[in-house]
């Protein structure tokens, strides 16, 4: 069981954020939700997830492509004894023709960001003797597709910085993992089915079928769950020898 392990997962308004954050407070984690906005109703997801899985579940609004914000998310947090980095967004467009706002804000969000958190919580952990980062990569970490060079570039950072933290703290009770997740269903990939579209010239069903899962063996999409019970996973005892490493979550992707 995680209960009285805290875990601040990056992102987590929404898609796999908030599915991790759910399996980690169902495993008896306590729980920091985060994202960029500060409503009423990202506080009340918090707190109807506290309720539903008898945890301290808390909002903490953090725009992650502002490294001080990063920083204060985990300082605001107080305890951090299992960091998910996760926040991310997408931009798909030729390298010649990529807006170079879009490269920042990505590489910013996505990578950047998981290096402030980090640098925050790796002191918490080793006060308490214990911790758990687990960074969501994706199977654009290991393998690319055209089109998208700021998000295949993060995520190819983000493993690279997931084997670095795991060097550093690898005497301690502390590990350092990737998970690559396939194509997961969430407003993120659901954003990306028009432009994909228009891109090669199909329908939105050809494109699910023929584009993003073509390269899914599996021709299925993972589920947020599944991304959560795999974090559940690497913070568990059984994974304790498990370091720098990637898991992937991709029906067969990363085989072909
Ligand atoms: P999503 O859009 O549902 O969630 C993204 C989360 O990041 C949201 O909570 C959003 O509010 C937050 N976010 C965006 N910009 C932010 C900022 N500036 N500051 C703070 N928070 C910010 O998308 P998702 O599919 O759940 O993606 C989550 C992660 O999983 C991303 O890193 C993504 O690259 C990765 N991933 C997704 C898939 C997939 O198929 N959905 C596959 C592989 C990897």
């Amino acid at each position: 069981s995680l209960k009285g392990k805290t875990a601040v997962i990056t992102g987590s308004n929404s898609g796999i954020g908030l599915g991790v954050a759910r399996e980690l407070a169902r495993a008896g984690a306590d729980v920091v939700l985060n994202s960029f906005t500060d409503r009423e109703e990202d506080h009340q997801l918090a707190a109807d997830l506290g309720k539903e899985f008898g945890v301290t579940a808390r909002y903490i609004k953090a725009d992650l492509s502002k490294g001080a914000e990063a920083r204060a998310l985990i300082e605001q947090a107080g305890k951090c004894d299992i960091l998910v980095n996760n926040a991310g967004i997408q931009h798909v467009s030729p390298i010649d023709e990529f807006p170079v706002e879009k490269w920042d804000a990505i590489i910013a969000i996505m990578l950047t960001s998981a290096f402030h958190t980090t640098a925050v919580a790796l002191p918490m952990m080793r006060k308490a003797g214990w911790g758990r980062v687990v960074n969501i990569a994706s199977a654009h970490g290991l393998t690319a597709s055209p089109y998208k060079s700021a998000y295949v570039s993060a995520k190819h950072g983000v493993v690279g910085l997931t084997k670095v933290t795991a060097l550093e703290t690898a005497k301690e009770d502390i590990t350092a993992n990737a998970i690559c997740p396939g194509y997961v269903k969430t407003p993120l990939v659901e954003a990306q089915i028009p432009d994909t579209a228009k891109e090669y010239n199909m329908t939105e069903e050809e494109v699910i079928e023929k584009v993003i899962l073509a390269r899914q063996p599996s021709k299925d999409f993972a589920t947020t769950e599944q991304i959560g019970g795999t974090a559940v996973f690497l913070c568990s005892d059984a994974a304790a020898q498990i370091t720098g490493t990637t898991i992937s979550v991709d029906g067969g992707w990363t085989a072909l």
